[in-house]
């Protein structure tokens, strides 16, 4: 049983007229087992939470902490957020030319791992992976986000996930830019991910349209820099029928 905790969380963003406070106290846990769905209006902060625990240099953390069974993740690198069982998805991931997926994803389970994979079983693993998530071969040979489709990105997004196999997943999901098929594709990969029972997800979206497929436990409503409630999956529905409106006051 494994602890992702987030408390009193204040983030700053640096802007040309100086820093920001974006994220104004955010408390939230999740345990192994239990998928958390975020949702908030454009511009309440969701991004912003998902960089933070990313370690992002351009969000400073001014007060709280975030706790990985009792870990300081605020404290870690990046890769040792992600050797502690950390999966932090980006948004938009940048764009590395000259390094393949194929390469990229191979550093990446060393780094987490601590050690290479063994070449037979790893080009298996990712063979199957692909197939899974419908992923052309060819794919494995290209730069790593150089010109990816929006439904290609979360494709390579997914594909990282299944085969870093973390404690926890993050997700910043703007399904805005997906098709249906390549929605579909990315819950298919969440629920097949959390099918163990013992991986915690944090899947950040303001849509509600993900969550036909992918079924959250919780659901927290984020509204200026914080949570402004919290319930189960008939919160979503609300949200579904209703919109924020009834969250106006609380943003500003
Ligand atoms: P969401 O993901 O909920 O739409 P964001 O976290 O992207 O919200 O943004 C929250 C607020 O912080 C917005 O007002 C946005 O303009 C501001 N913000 C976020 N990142 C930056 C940045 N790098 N520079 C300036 N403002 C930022
Ligand atoms: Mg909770
Ligand atoms: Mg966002």
């Amino acid at each position: 049983m494994s602890t992702l905790e987030i408390r009193g969380l204040h983030v700053s963003v640096e802007t040309e007229s100086g820093p920001k406070e974006i994220l104004r106290g955010v408390d939230l846990t999740v345990r192994s087992g239990e998928t958390h769905a975020v949702m908030g209006p454009n511009g309440s902060g969701k991004s912003t939470l998902a960089y933070s625990l990313a370690g992002h240099p351009k969000y400073t953390v001014t007060s709280g902490e975030v706790l990985l069974d009792g870990e300081d993740v605020l404290a870690m690198t990046v890769d040792e957020r992600a050797r502690a069982g950390l999966f932090l998805a980006m948004q938009y991931p940048v764009e590395v030319p000259g390094v393949s997926v194929s390469n990229f994803l191979r550093t990446a389970k060393t780094a987490v791992d601590g050690e290479a994979p063994k070449l037979r079983t790893w080009v298996k693993d990712v063979k199957g992976a692909m197939d899974r998530l419908s992923i052309d071969d060819a794919f494995a040979e290209r730069d790593l986000n150089t010109g990816f489709s929006g439904g290609e990105k979360k494709r390579h997004e997914i594909l990282q996930l299944e085969l870093l196999n973390p404690k926890f997943a993050v997700l910043d999901e703007t399904d805005s830019g997906l098709d249906i098929d390549a929605l579909r594709v990315v819950a298919d990969g969440v629920n097949r991910f959390t099918s163990s029972g013992d991986k915690g997800v944090l899947l950040i979206t303001h849509y509600t349209r993900i969550l036909r497929y992918i079924k959250p436990d919780y659901v927290h409503v984020f509204v200026g820099g914080r949570v402004a409630e919290e319930g189960g999956p008939e919160l979503a529905d609300k949200l579904e029928e209703k919109g924020y409106v009834d969250y106006a006051g609380a943003s500003a």
